[in-house]
């Protein structure tokens, strides 16, 4: 049987974060942009089943696909990026492989085999790599190993790599990510940690056929040159990858560097001509050069690692350029906002957005930014948590339910205004217990979320555990907080506005894991439209 599929593992060495999973991303969209269909995926050597147990401190923001998943932020920059959805199979860490083989060796699928890294470990990654193509027909997959050739945790994944490519031979090739740093002692550039970090790969019996090389100055054709002379590569296959103005600049750096077209001749596909990248092109031209800049705060409590954050900026970044506006961003911690220092501190804002998160830490900070916006008329965004925050704020100051709280952090106060949901109630295990992955949601006619997504049936990813308390929903809305948006099938509150607000809207799930380059979230784009007008009526008063 021919190999339909082709796989490209993309590995890295020298040094975490150099941007993989954007080189990934971009060679995606390149060849995404000749018309194959691509898939990307993660393999993360750590031993957690899934991110989702993770502080965001650890590992920055956890993604959340259609299907559930609790996932590597990587996965959001892929579906950024490709406008594709991704799912379960894209992203597979240690903790999974090693439960699934365990799990099979107590059913005694080995059938009284010593179970071992390899063949079973190997077997289990193998296998989960060839998932994507042999049950969703991908043209090309390509799949990013996670951490950093050399580190003892991700041999066996290396070592799967190593397997494949003997099986598969020209359908698959290795891309391998390293740094050049520039000496300034020196004022050179230096190309010997990436022969090492080749050395280690080699060792373990990998040679990449395309070196991607990180660095902070252009490559000259000498370098380019040695390097492929001592790592064995094709001159035109050592790819310069220099620092970028955004990462949305990185698809075209890769084009110039003929990135696709040396991956399509190794793979020995169709290289002629240039990937259609119109809309990623334009989209970069409104991002480049917007008409105005406009201050959004960003209230949360993880802002001192902005990477728990990732899919609300990019979604801003998104929305901006659809409106010709920059959004600059104010980072506020909530901890730092109180009741004295929240006209202070938010006085200059064209628009609040209100984080996710969890836990009682900052929680009364949100509340009194909410109650500042809610009477100063400045457009307001709260998502899942930010929107749990908007209700008790709602409660205690307009309702005058003075203890009005979230079961979450105040399981005995008598208003409990968000609750537990009743599936969440008997549940010990944290680990992928929440609701979670995406959800239909009917929103109601003649209201603010009718017009901003056009439609009355919508569906939208979810993560939590609490949820908005129906008891309270008639009060609320007597008192002017609508229930704009219900889960058709359990009546759970997932929308809540205030119609006698120039833009007050909260949300129970999280409309910035559905935003693209391609699919600018509605949400964000009307809430940055609200801002820019609110901002213009106040400047001119
Ligand atoms: N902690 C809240 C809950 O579990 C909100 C979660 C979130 O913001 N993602 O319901």
């Amino acid at each position: 049987m021919g190999q339909k599929t082709k796989y490209i593992f993309v590995t890295g060495g020298v040094t975490s974060s150099l941007g993989k999973g954007i080189i990934s991303a971009s060679l995606a969209k390149l060849l995404q942009g000749r018309g194959y269909s691509v898939t990307i995926q993660k393999l993360d050597p750590y031993i957690n089943i899934d991110p989702g147990t993770l502080n965001p401190y650890e590992h920055g923001e956890c993604f959340v696909t259609n299907d559930g998943a609790e996932t590597d932020l990587d996965l959001g920059h892929y579906e950024r990026f490709l406008n594709i959805a991704t799912s379960q199979a894209n992203n597979i860490t240690t903790g999974r492989i090693y439960q699934q083989v365990i799990n099979k060796e107590r059913r005694g699928d080995y059938l009284g085999k010593t179970v071992q890294v390899i063949p079973h470990i190997t077997d289990e990654i193998k296998e989960s790599i060839q998932v994507l193509g042999k049950e969703h027909d991908y043209d090309i997959v390509i799949t990013e190993i996670g951490g950093t050739v050399g580190d003892i945790e991700s041999l066996p994944y290396v070592e799967a790599v190593r397997q494949l490519k003997w099986e598969m031979g020209d359908n698959c090739l290795v891309v391998h990510l390293t740094l050049v740093p520039f000496l300034a002692a020196a004022g050179e550039l230096k190309t010997k940690p990436t022969q090492h970090s080749v050395k280690a790969l080699l060792e373990l019996g990998v040679q990449p056929e395309i070196l991607v090389c990180r660095t902070e100055h252009e490559l000259t054709l000498d370098l380019r040159q040695k390097i492929a002379k001592f790592c064995n590569v094709d001159p035109d296959a050592v790819i310069e990858s220099i620092d970028a103005e955004t990462i949305y600049d990185v698809p075209l750096l890769m084009q110039n560097e003929e990135l696709d077209k040396v991956v399509l001749h190794k793979l020995k596909l169709e290289e002629e001509g240039e990937p259609n990248l119109d809309k990623w092109k334009a989209f970069l031209e409104r991002h480049k050069n917007p008409k105005s800049t406009i201050k959004i705060g960003l209230i949360g409590k993880y802002i001192e690692l902005k990477d728990s954050y990732k899919s609300i900026v990019e979604a801003f970044i998104h929305a901006g350029a659809e409106n010709e506006v920059s959004v600059e961003l104010e980072w506020i911690h909530s901890e730092a906002v109180s009741e004295e220092n929240v006209h202070e501190k938010l006085k200059d804002l064209k628009g609040v957005l209100v984080a996710p998160g969890f836990g009682e830490r900052g929680i009364e900070g949100k509340i009194a930014a909410i109650k500042y916006v809610r009477e100063n008329g400045i457009p307001f965004f709260g998502i899942c948590l930010g929107m749990q925050c908007a209700v008790i704020e709602f409660g205690r100051n307009v309702l005058g339910l003075a203890d009005a709280h979230t079961a979450e952090i105040d399981p005995d106060s008598p208003n409990c205004v968000i609750d537990i949901m009743e599936e969440q109630k008997e549940l010990t295990e944290k680990g992928g217990t929440m609701r979670l992955g995406a959800y239909k949601c009917e929103i109601a006619e003649n209201t603010k979320a009718f017009d901003i997504y056009g439609q009355s049936l919508i569906e939208e990813r979810h993560r939590h555990r609490f949820e908005f308390n129906g008891k309270y929903q008639q009060a609320y809305e007597e008192a002017g907080m609508i229930a704009s948006g219900i889960n058709p099938n359990n009546g759970l509150v997932e929308i809540v506005e205030i119609p006698n607000h120039p833009w007050f809207v909260g949300v129970q799930f999280h409309p910035e894991y559905k935003s693209t380059v391609a699919n600018p979230h509605p949400l964000f784009i009307q809430f940055i439209k609200a801002a820019t007008k609110v901002g213009a009526t106040l400047e001119k008063a």
